[in-house]
């Protein structure tokens, strides 16, 4: 199977504090991957290598088979990859769709810009309700679907969603689940990172499990629902 994206022993330090203690992973093109983990595992740290936010000491990012490690963010953002962080980070005093204009910042055109507004809208029209009101008055539910939203304004072929159900309400949670299963049926790759383990490994179709800086184990989603360390430390028991 090709890999759309393929990281090997790679290495985050923040000061003298080692994140990332060489972690290899695959995620094959058309899929979703999850990376499950506790608080502090490096998880984000993993997708904020990728997408260049933050530097890799060393190993291997190789995405399509170029190394992208430690280009600027917005070249890899032109690469196709992005990414909706965690906490969602709406930015306050825009509307919602200056919001969605800034992760579009990458496109050529103010024709791709609107035919890209209008995917968005597509997926969620709640946002295109609400594309003039101010980004901060949204509902949690809302702004998580902003963020994705915005994510998506640059088309990626790599989609990096950190925690998309985290604060959202049960029903919101299977909605944003919905949405991420029907980005990747049309063609989608996506990176998932989610507390929620139950929900992401249903849909996914590879797991990382990682903890304190190094990949654990790894299976297919089912393999990993079934699989008796992960249920203890993920799937309450
Ligand atoms: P969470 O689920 O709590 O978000 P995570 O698995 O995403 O956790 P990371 O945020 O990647 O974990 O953090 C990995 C480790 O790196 C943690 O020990 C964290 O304290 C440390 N760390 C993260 N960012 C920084 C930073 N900017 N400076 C120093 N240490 C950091």
């Amino acid at each position: 199977m090709e890999n759309i994206l393929e990281i090997r022993d790679m290495v985050v330090d923040y000061g003298i504090i080692r994140a990332l203690k060489g972690v290899s992973l695959d995620i094959p093109k058309g899929k979703i991957v999850v990376i499950l983990g506790a608080n502090g595992a490096g998880k984000t740290t993993t997708m904020h290598a990728i997408s260049g936010v933050t530097k890799a000491a060393s190993g291997q990012i190789l995405f399509e088979g170029e190394e992208i490690r430690n280009k600027q963010p917005y070249v890899i953002a032109k690469h196709g990859i992005s990414q909706s962080p965690e906490g969602r980070l709406i930015l306050s005093g825009l509307t919602v769709e200056e919001n969605l204009r800034i992760g579009g910042y990458i496109l050529k055109s103010r024709a791709q810009m609107n035919r890209n507004f209008e995917q968005v809208y597509d997926l969620f029209p709640v946002l295109k309700e609400r594309r003039n009101q101010q980004a901060t008055t949204l509902s949690g539910g809302e702004q998580q679907m902003l963020a994705m939203g915005r994510a998506l304004m640059s088309k990626p072929r790599l989609l990096m969603l950190d925690e998309p159900s985290m604060g959202l309400a049960p029903i919101l949670v299977e909605q944003i689940f919905d949405i991420i299963q029907e980005l990747n049926q049309h063609g989608t790759t996506i990176l998932l990172v989610e507390q929620n383990a139950q929900m992401a490994l249903s849909v996914a179709h590879r797991g990382y499990v990682l903890e304190t800086g190094k990949i654990v184990t790894t299976g297919s989603g089912e393999e990993l629902l079934e699989d008796e360390a992960v249920k203890k430390a993920y799937l309450g028991g």
